[in-house]
């Protein structure tokens, strides 16, 4: 009884949990030919004692959740203009971290390596180790390390872990199990998938291309040099300089990674960003029509109703934000909250085997969906770019019209 029975309800989320729990450290973690992190047994060190399969996503029953309209949901936003500018959205993941580290907590949170170019889980005991956490790094983070040191280390320590959905899944049925969950607070994101690391990868040689600069000290995948909200850019910095900035429409990386169809097979039919049952607090982009002129960004924050926990945890930091209270219709109705994403099957190995074809570059790969999408499609996308390009209040206009 392990990973590897067939009796799956759904696919490997590549959360890595079940290698940080297994005693015998039977499982090593790789990245399969598609770029995700799957676990390997190793069959001479397995005991079947089925530890990995009762943390494993891929046999849960997840039942549906009926509380949405309970939940707290807030438009939030760092009043620093130091922590807005650094932060994704409006600086929230940072200003609950921040809080949680003043109060003695441990915080798992992601960073980014630039010498191995992988997003990685790192446990922070300090305010300057948990600044590294500022910013989404849109790939999979290799939770590994850090998941094992909660397991075998921390248990009885306060932590607080961020992360998706589904790590967060992972970890809070680890800790129930264990009679551990009182000492931790969890914090997950609203999330739409999470691309091929082979994508990343790709995309880097073309920015390489252009800088003629292998490494970089600083990458951001969210970059708000032309404003918060419409633009989804990539920038890279070394020694203080920026060498790269993406342009405000066509970037490769986002133009595959919103195509949904390099995203782990996971997050097709994912039914753990839908449900609030394994988290305190929520936290994203809050899209909507409420806040479409902001450029400077905007967090929603969802406080699970049910927590103590979460819901003493917002209170503490309201001094140190802007906020105001939304119901869901504003806010969740605009997420990836309940959706199932179809896959193109066919076009989806298209693009996987482009991507693994060391002669081909990422613009063959862009250039292999763009040829698949139908001339009126083509056409929308084309006037969604010149919209784009227009001056921000008239992009404001037309995505309240949309
Ligand atoms: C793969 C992915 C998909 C997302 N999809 C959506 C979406 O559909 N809708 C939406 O509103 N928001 C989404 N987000 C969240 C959003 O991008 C911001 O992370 C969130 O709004 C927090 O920003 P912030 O300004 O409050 O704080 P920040 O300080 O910028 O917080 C960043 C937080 O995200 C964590 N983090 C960074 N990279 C990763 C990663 N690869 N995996 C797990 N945790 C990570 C960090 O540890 C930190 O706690 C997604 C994020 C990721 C990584
Ligand atoms: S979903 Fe997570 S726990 Fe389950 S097999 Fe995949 S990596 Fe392991
Ligand atoms: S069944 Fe037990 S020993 Fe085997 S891989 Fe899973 S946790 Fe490890
Ligand atoms: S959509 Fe679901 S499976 Fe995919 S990364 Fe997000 S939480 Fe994990």
């Amino acid at each position: 009884m392990n990973i590897h029975d067939k009796d799956t309800l759904h696919e490997c989320t590549s959360c890595q949990m079940c290698a940080a729990v297994c005693p015998k450290q039977a499982i090593d973690i790789h990245l399969n030919q598609d770029g995700f992190y799957r676990p390997v047994i190793d069959g001479e060190k397995c005991v079947d004692c089925g530890i990995c399969k009762s943390v494993c996503y891929k046999y849960a029953n997840i039942p549906e959740y009926k509380d949405v309209d309970k939940l707290l949901n807030y438009a939030a936003s760092a009043k620093s203009d130091e922590v807005v500018s650094g932060t994704t959205s409006g600086g929230l993941g940072d200003i609950l971290c921040e809080q949680l580290v003043n109060e003695g907590y441990l915080c798992v949170g992601v960073t980014y390596n630039t010498e191995k170019n992988i997003a990685v889980d790192t446990v922070a005991k300090t305010r300057e180790e948990s600044i590294s956490f500022r910013g989404s790094k849109y790939i999979q983070s290799y939770t590994y390390d850090a998941f094992k040191s909660i397991v075998d280390n921390h248990l009885n320590d306060k932590v607080a872990v961020f992360g998706t959905p589904c790590h967060i899944f992972a970890i809070d049925k680890y800790l129930k199990k264990r009679k551990k969950r009182d000492n931790f607070v969890l914090i997950d994101i609203y999330c739409h998938g999470c691309p091929s690391m082979n994508v990343w990868k790709r995309y880097l040689e073309y920015v390489n291309g252009k800088t003629h600069e292998k490494s970089y000290d600083y990458v951001s995948f969210r970059s708000k040099a032309y404003g918060w909200g419409s633009y989804y850019v990539a920038q890279m910095k070394k020694g203080g300089k920026t060498l790269f900035t993406s342009p405000k429409i066509n970037d490769k990386f986002y133009t595959l990674f919103f195509s949904d169809l390099l995203l782990n097979e996971s997050c097709y039919d994912c039914k753990l960003r839908s449900t609030m049952d394994s988290t305190d607090i929520r936290i994203g982009d809050f899209w909507g029509k409420a806040y479409l002129k902001n450029t400077r960004g905007v967090s929603l924050v969802t406080v699970n109703h049910a927590s103590e926990k979460g819901k003493a945890l917002f209170d503490k930091v309201k001094n140190k934000i802007t906020y105001k209270q939304h119901p869901a219709t504003d806010c969740i109705s605009f997420q990836s909250w309940g959706l199932k994403y179809d896959i193109e099957s066919e076009l989806r190995k298209k693009l996987f085997d482009s991507l693994a074809d060391s002669r081909q570059t990422i613009e063959d790969t862009v250039r292999i969906l763009w040829q698949s999408r139908s001339l009126k499609a083509r056409l929308k996308q084309k006037a969604k770019n010149f919209i784009l390009l227009m001056p921000r209040p008239v992009v404001a206009f037309f995505k309240g019209l949309v």
